[in-house]
């Protein structure tokens, strides 16, 4: 049985998907601070198996025992943490108590139980401003805010833990843009609030909750002067974790591996493709940059590939799609 932290959140919900359809058990631990359990009620509609579910805090040491005591856990995937830049700027202890401790606390009790093979969600974030581009697992690495340091610190703990004990297996993943949703529309992503991010901004200003988009820049070095990302489906990136997780079983040490799909698009060109996928306009205006922005990241994912066998097979126009019929079929998200 696979453990997976924060499983009801957006990747980790997909990746559930994922990890049943792959023949995996599966035991989500969440504290639906930024989720909601129908989610994994879905995830079990989806694909006919049910997830067992514990609702709990992964810094809390008594939850993790209980777990590990009552289950037989094979590995664990953990994806529970807050991701916002602007909130981890303005609460970084908030960030770095949920991020950098959760992570601590989380291996230490798999240590207690020697349970030793973990998937960790990294993020592109830690290149800070590449040199060049496509971007390299072996990048100088570097933060600009508290979400970027809480993974940079995440990562070098668990590299040191790899390091003091031959036993541990862990992979960390480097997400570029996850975007999308499943095929069937009935899970996808679901912010709370207004949107930071690109596409779930531009898919609300489609389905009419929100009046238009503020392009951040049309002044970088880039295409069309907007910011460039390169974008991922999230089912691929799904598919990449229960990849990674076979992969584990014959390795030891600390393994990293960037997952994006190597081509990067610009704002603009989100909006067209979205534009064209849901027969909606997208109204836009632009304005001036966010505050640590950069123009253009896009990665090179020919370790994933080479290695695990990994390649994102999902195009721009099936992101798009996908994100759209989620949308539409759920206008206001998870609603109770
Ligand atoms: P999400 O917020 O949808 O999912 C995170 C889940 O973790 C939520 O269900 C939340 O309730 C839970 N959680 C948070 N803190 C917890 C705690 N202390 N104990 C138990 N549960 C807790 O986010 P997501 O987009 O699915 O991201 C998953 C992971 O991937 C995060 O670690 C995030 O930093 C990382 N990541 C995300 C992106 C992205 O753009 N979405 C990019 C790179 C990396
Ligand atoms: N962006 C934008 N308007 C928004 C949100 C994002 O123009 O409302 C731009 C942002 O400047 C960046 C790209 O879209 O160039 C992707 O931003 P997102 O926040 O989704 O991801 P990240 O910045 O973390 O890569």
């Amino acid at each position: 049985m696979i453990l997976v932290t924060g499983g009801a959140g957006y990747i980790g919900s997909h990746t559930c998907v994922a990890l049943l359809q792959a023949g995996y058990e599966v035991l989500v631990l969440d504290n639906f601070c930024n989720s909601k359990p129908e989610s994994l009620q879905r995830v079990s509609v989806i694909t006919g198996k049910s997830v067992v579910l514990v609702q709990g805090d992964v810094r809390d040491r008594s939850v993790l025992r209980e777990v590990f005591k009552q289950y037989v856990i094979d590995g664990v995937i953990h994806f529970a943490g807050l991701k916002a830049v602007g909130e981890s700027m303005e609460q970084p202890l908030r960030y770095y108590d949920n991020n950098v401790s959760g992570s601590v606390i989380l291996a230490e009790v798999m240590a207690e139980f020697g349970i030793n093979m973990l998937v960790f969600s990294s993020s592109a974030t830690v290149y800070g401003d590449p040199a060049s581009l496509p971007i390299r697992e072996d990048f100088p690495l570097g933060a600009t805010n508290p979400y970027g340091g809480s993974k940079l610190m995440v990562e070098q703990i668990y590299t040191d833990l790899a390091q003091s004990d031959g036993v541990w297996r862990i992979a960390l993943l480097r997400y570029f843009n996850p975007v999308g949703a499943h095929l069937s529309g009935t899970i996808g992503e679901d912010p709370s609030g207004i949107p930071n991010n690109l596409m779930p901004y531009i898919s609300q200003v489609a389905v009419g909750r929100r009046e238009q988009l503020t392009v951040f820049g049309n002044d970088y070095p880039t295409v069309d002067g907007t910011g460039v990302r390169d974008y991922i489906h999230v089912m691929d990136l799904a598919e990449g974790h229960v990849k990674a997780l076979a992969w584990l079983q014959n390795q030891v040490g600390v393994h990293v591996f960037n997952l994006g799909t190597g081509h990067g698009y610009s704002v603009l060109e989100m909006v067209k493709a979205f534009e064209f996928a849901s027969g909606r306009p997208v109204k836009y205006q632009i304005a001036p940059r966010r505050a640590g922005d950069i123009a253009e990241v896009y990665a090179d994912s020919l370790k994933a590939e080479r290695e695990l066998g990994w390649k994102a097979e999902r195009d721009i126009k099936d992101m798009c799609r996908d994100t759209w019929n989620w949308q539409k079929q759920n206008p206001l998200g998870y609603v109770d």
